[in-house]
């Protein structure tokens, strides 16, 4: 496994999309995003010129911010030998995250963990693109020992240590092989919110629909939180486009107070919601708490996740029994390595992992994810889709497919996140050819 060679280089990249410009990707209190990627790019000595690609994922203003604290983190990693994350990813994990005067404006959230995420990320995809493999496989073929390794255990022993998490990992590894036969076979069941956006019309999303449902899918959200009568119409909508055997999902996007959320998601309760997703304040893990118990009775779940900001607010929600579908997002959390401890977590506790993406980007990493779940860490299917948005996947040089409502499982070395050079330079903020021609027509 060694790797020889040195990380020489570290360029970021400020990426924008202007989304906004569509109304894709409008919720309750992201009325406008542009979706963007604070991207790195790590590039070594090696004659082979292997490059790993990382991002972080951010919906415009902002998007500088975590650049310039990636370049915080520059001298952690340039000037490192490669062997030193791929023989041992958990200890150089921890040494990015145990910077003294850098951990001060976390520690392990906020703006330095995004940062974090896209630099880990892109060690990922090195390592990946070294190996010859996506990564998926270069995780499904790490012992149960090594997977154990990945995590930095601080704060979880509480509730899960490492032995008992390498002896769940070590129940499955004989039977790998059957699932990842599956996954080749039939790839990874998905879930789409191309239909709900709160700025599309009603006709928009009849359409929108009816074209899921050709395609496959049998999961669908919407965005709910902004207008109660509003959301009953386009709830109502969607129940009756795709019939009473699929399922419906809403997002609220943190607009409620604890009381409202339960009280506006019970009024959408005849349209039977699988669940409620970020019904409160990302960090409220009482709130949480309270609100699955309160609609537990009417059938509903609490989904929360794509903005939670680590590993221990993953496991209080969990010893709470405040949620029951984990939304892990790959660039919220430090990158692979937790979430690697997030999925332990979740499989402990039994807590299906129901990945968030959508964004850019997001997609890409996810299917990684969620089929590296299923083969080695919850090897169940059981109550676990993954989020699919149509969007922004043409800039990706080895985008995601989705195809019958499922995710074709990636074959090419890497994350798959790595984007076109021509999507790069098109789309850099706010030089870049998109931008300036936008900011050319607006006079
Ligand atoms: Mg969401």
């Amino acid at each position: 496994m060694a790797h020889h060679g040195t990380i020489t280089g570290l360029r970021v990249l400020d990426v924008r999309f202007p989304t906004s410009l569509s109304l894709d990707g409008s919720d309750a209190m992201n009325p406008d995003p542009d979706y963007s990627a604070a991207y790195v790019v790590l590039t070594t000595d090696r004659a082979d010129g292997v490059e790993g690609h990382g991002l972080t994922f951010t919906i415009g203003r902002g998007n500088d911010v975590v650049a310039v604290a990636i370049e915080a983190l520059r001298p952690l990693v340039v000037g490192q030998p490669v062997a030193a994350f791929t023989e041992a990813p958990g200890a150089f994990w921890k040494h990015l995250t145990g910077d003294s005067q850098l951990r001060w404006i976390g520690p392990e959230k906020g703006v330095i963990h995004l940062a974090t995420a896209a630099v880990v990320n892109a060690l990922w995809d090195l390592w990946a693109k070294l190996e010859g493999k996506p990564l998926w496989k270069l995780l499904t073929d790490l012992s149960p020992e090594r997977i154990v390794e990945l995590v930095d255990w601080r704060y979880l022993t509480d509730a899960l240590t490492p032995d008992r998490a390498r002896a769940l990992l070590e129940a499955l590894e004989p039977t790998r092989g059957l699932r990842e036969a599956a996954m080749r076979r039939d790839g990874y069941p998905a879930y789409t919110t191309s239909a709900g956006w709160l700025g599309y019309s009603d006709a928009k999303i009849r359409r929108l629909c009816r074209e899921a449902v050709a395609e496959g899918f049998s999961h669908f959200k919407i965005k709910v939180g902004a207008d109660r009568d509003d959301d009953c119409r386009r709830a109502a909508i969607v129940r009756e486009e795709i019939g009473e055997q699929r399922h419906l999902m809403i997002d609220a996007n943190q607009r409620w107070d604890v009381g409202e959320a339960i009280e506006w998601t019970t009024r959408l309760a005849p349209w039977r919601p699988l669940w409620i997703e970020e019904p409160t304040s990302p960090d409220d893990v009482f709130g949480h708490a309270a609100i699955a118990a309160a609609l537990a009775p009417l059938g509903i779940g609490v989904a929360t996740g794509e903005h939670c900001q680590n590993r221990v607010v993953f496991k209080q929600l969990m010893q709470a029994q405040a949620i029951a579908y984990c939304q892990l997002d790959a660039c919220r959390l430090g990158g692979i390595n937790e979430v690697v401890a997030v999925l332990l977590l979740a499989a402990a506790f039994g807590v299906p992992v129901c990945p968030h993406a959508g964004g850019v980007g997001l997609c890409e990493y996810v299917q990684h994810v969620s089929i590296f779940d299923y083969i080695c860490v919850s090897g169940s299917l059981d109550g676990r889709i993954t989020e699919y948005v149509d969007h922004l996947h043409e800039h990706f040089v080895d985008p995601c497919v989705v195809r019958g409502g499922r995710y074709g499982t990636p074959l090419a070395p890497g994350t798959s996140a790595t984007m076109k050079p021509t999507s790069l330079a098109d789309h850099v903020y706010p030089g870049g050819r998109v931008w300036r021609e936008l900011a050319w027509r607006e006079g």
